[in-house]
Parts: C-alpha cells; structure tokens; sequence
C-alpha cells in the first residue's frame, strides 16, 4: 500500500493554483518526505513549490512541461532539504480522463530517470482532475500507482476517486445513516492500541461497521481477574490458563468467531518498539486506548510528523470523599497535523514518562517519598459502563474524520456518562512553539524516540 498524504494547508494552497489557469492546466512541485511502515509506504506533503513566471517550457490545454531551469531550481531545494519531490498537474478539462495520460507517463518517466539518482527521498507525481486525484511512484524502473491519496485537516478529504461499493444486506441500514462516509470507513486499516476495557469494545466496533483491517496491538496480558468484567472477548475460563493470554489474542479470538470478513491482525508488542511502531504506520486511522504516557508520546508523533490521524481516548471515574461516585467522564481528542497535540494540551508529562521508565524498585520508593504523580502501573477504578462510553465516543469521532461538517467541530471533549455534562477542552489551535509544529510531515527524517 502507498499512501501519499497532504497537510490541509498545502492542499489548499495546491488547489487554489492549479484552480487559477483553468482551462489551461497548471502544476506544481512539492516537497516529499517518506515513513516507511512495515508492509507500505507513506509519502508526506507539506511544502508546495509554486511556479516563477517562465516556469514552464510547454502550457496549454493538454499539456504542461516544465522548464529545464525551473526543474533544476526545484531539485536544487529538495536536495538542500533533503527531500524527495512531487511533480502536480492539472486535467481541467473534465472530459480528460481522471488519470495520467500516454504523454504525461512519457514524460513523467524521463523524469523519475533523471531526477530520482540525485534525490534524497522518492519522486512522484499526482493527476488532480474534477473527480478526483490520481498518483504514481517511480520505483526505479516505471511509475507505480498510489493506491490512497488524502488531504488532512480537523478531517480528511479523500482525494483518490472512490470506486461504487458492494453493498450487502448487512450493510443497508448503516449505509443509510452514513452514506459515503460508510465507503470509506469499510476500505480503512485501523489500528487500536491498548485492548482492554476500552479497546476492546473499539475493535469490536470496528469490525461490525465494516473495517477492511483491524491491528490489535497490546503489550499487556489478562492477568487482573478485574479486567474479565470490561474486557470484551474474556471469560472466566481465561483466568484458569496455566499462563496468562495476551490481550491481543483474546480480544483477536472474539472478533474472529463473530465471522465479519474484516482482517484481524495481533501485535503482542510495545508501541516504543520499532517492529510495532512500523506496523501501526501501515494503518490509515490509529486509536489509541492506551493509559501510559509514553505510548501516548510515540503515538502523538504519528500524528504530526507521519500525518497519521490519532483518536485518543481516556475515561476516569470522578469520586469525592471516601469512594462516592461524583462522575463518568469519558474524553476524546483527535489529533492530526492541524489540530492540538497532547504534549500542546499538557495531557501528557515528561515527568510522568521518567517515571513509568525506571525500575519497579526505583518507582516504589518515588511512591513512598510521595513524588509520584502517575505512572506506577496500579489498576484505576473503572467500571464497563464508563469504558462502552468512551468506546463509543471514539467511533463517533472516527466517523466525524471523514464527515464535511465536523470541519468545524472541537478537536477535543469530554462527556460525563453519569451527570449529563460535556464540554470542549482547550486549547483550540496548537501551541506555536510545541515540538509537535517543527515536525510536520517530516516522517522518517523525524522518528520519535523508540526503546530499541
Ligand atoms: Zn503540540
């Protein structure tokens, strides 16, 4: 799988120029940088290079070439930067097919021979037509097709034209509440991270409205007898096993006996290893269910530095004196490249993530001295009601990825199950000097800091 993924701001800008010509066609470079997954690439756009006047060698109604000068300008800004390049052209004409033409692939393969040597990163280039956007890769020899293209923003636009589905008779009911939104959901690769009362239901959500894959990712097994009243998928009889299940494989064995064609895939794993991490960046929508600050961290930077859309989710029960229930309160934050980052909204803590690194011994002492805030891996008060919640409030916010209108909607939020209050969390727009603005879309030239 190849996706190739813009931040909003350079599709805007992208769109605004090549819209200005019609209906002559108009293109563009831009600057690509790359996150290799374990079985797909992500190419990653948020620097648009705009045409000097002069630009172009060749510019009418069916065709666009650019000048040897300006070709040599912009392989000049990629190498400095060390970057890959992206070549955009228009086919204004809606008569024109949604795709590269016989001369454009000519001419696109003169230039992935020429310019791809000299390149740090890939060369590529994309066909934007009224219905659509469509993409290739050189990979060496010829141009190879980008099977997703999206642009990110508070939400997603799907720029790559979206083939009719096939509808079943299960889906009838949910096709009609969600329309497109339904199409889109049902091609997804998800990956949900933490599979416990709050993720498990997640992934068996997933599976029920359609997914095409689900990953399972938890390092953790069943071994709190507690967790069998949340966790969907554990029985009882799972607590009698000679040695405890992974999360992963009893949450992955539940889903698989419900018989949706979804594909289920198990990672045993910490989110900080890079085998683990390379595998949540072959998903397209990454739902993290996790509770320790440090899997949090790592995920947080899929956001901004690969353009991986992430739906953190947390519950806690509120309680006043001696244990009486004040709250259920179930929070969501989506985080993408235009949105706060956790580390913007002070959700996470690098003391905190100090803590859940050093040893058990080391933390047992911090506890005593009453220096820890967190982290010390204690089971929280919780009960299903409060984890279905916020299950739940991550799918909506998963469906609200791909629908127009919540373009405008908060970013984060908070529902209390118990009292009927909700509200938005701040802040609103992303802290300007959070580590999150000077990694955006740098990908792999900007890895978080993984544990080996
Ligand atoms: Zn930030």
């Amino acid at each position: 799988m190849i996706r190739l993924i813009f931040t909003e701001r350079a599709f805007v800008e992208l769109s605004a120029h090549l819209a200005h010509s019609a209906p002559l066609e108009e293109g563009a470079f831009c600057l690509v940088h790359e996150g290799h997954g374990h079985s797909s690439r992500r190419l990653l756009v948020d620097t648009v290079l705009l045409p000097p006047d002069g630009a172009w060698e060749v510019q009418h109604e069916g065709a666009l070439r650019p000048s040897a000068q300006w070709v040599s300008a912009v392989l000049s800004e990629a190498i400095c930067r060390q970057a890959g390049l992206l070549f955009v052209h228009s086919h204004p004409d809606p008569r024109h097919p949604c795709a590269f033409s016989h001369i454009d692939l000519i001419a696109l393969r003169d230039l992935g021979r020429t310019l791809a040597p000299m390149l740090d990163g890939p060369f590529a280039a994309v066909v934007a037509h009224p219905e659509g956007w469509t993409g290739a890769l050189w990979n060496e020899t010829d141009m190879t097709d980008i099977h997703r293209i999206w642009a990110i923003g508070r939400t997603v636009r799907w720029l790559t034209p979206l083939t009719a589905p096939l509808l079943t008779d299960l889906d009838q009911r949910q096709r009609d509440a969600l329309g497109i939104i339904h199409d889109q959901l049902q091609r997804l690769d998800v990956a949900v991270v933490g599979c416990g009362g709050l993720g498990s239901p997640i992934a068996e959500q997933l599976v029920r409205v359609g997914t095409q894959s689900v990953l399972l990712n938890d390092v953790d097994c069943l071994d709190t007898p507690s967790n069998v009243r949340r966790v969907f998928g554990a029985a009882i009889a799972d607590l009698d096993a000679a040695v405890s299940p992974p999360k992963v494989d009893v949450v992955g064995r539940h889903l698989q006996q419900l018989g949706f064609d979804t594909r289920i895939r198990r990672t045993h794993a910490d989110v900080r290893s890079d085998q683990a991490f390379r595998q949540l960046l072959d998903a397209d929508v990454v739902i993290s269910a996790t509770d320790t600050h440090g899997s949090r961290a790592v995920l947080n930077d899929l956001a901004s530095a690969y353009l991986l859309p992430v739906i953190d989710v947390g519950v806690r029960v509120g309680t006043r004196g001696d244990h009486v229930l004040s709250g259920l309160v179930a929070e969501v934050r989506v985080l993408t490249a235009s949105t706060p980052c956790l580390w913007c909204r002070k959700t996470i803590s690098a003391d905190v993530i100090r803590v859940e690194n050093l040893p058990e011994t080391d933390r047992a002492r911090l506890r005593r001295e009453g220096y820890v805030v967190g982290g010390d891996g204690s089971p929280v008060a919780s009960v299903v009601a409060l984890t279905v919640l916020g299950s739940g409030l991550a799918m909506c916010a998963l469906i609200g990825l791909f629908a127009d209108d919540a373009d405008v909607a908060a970013s984060g939020y908070w529902i209390d199950g118990l009292l009927g209050d909700g509200c938005e969390t701040g802040p609103t727009v992303p802290v300007a000097d959070c580590w999150c603005r000077r990694r955006i879309a740098l990908g792999d030239a900007a890895p978080p800091p993984l544990i080996g």
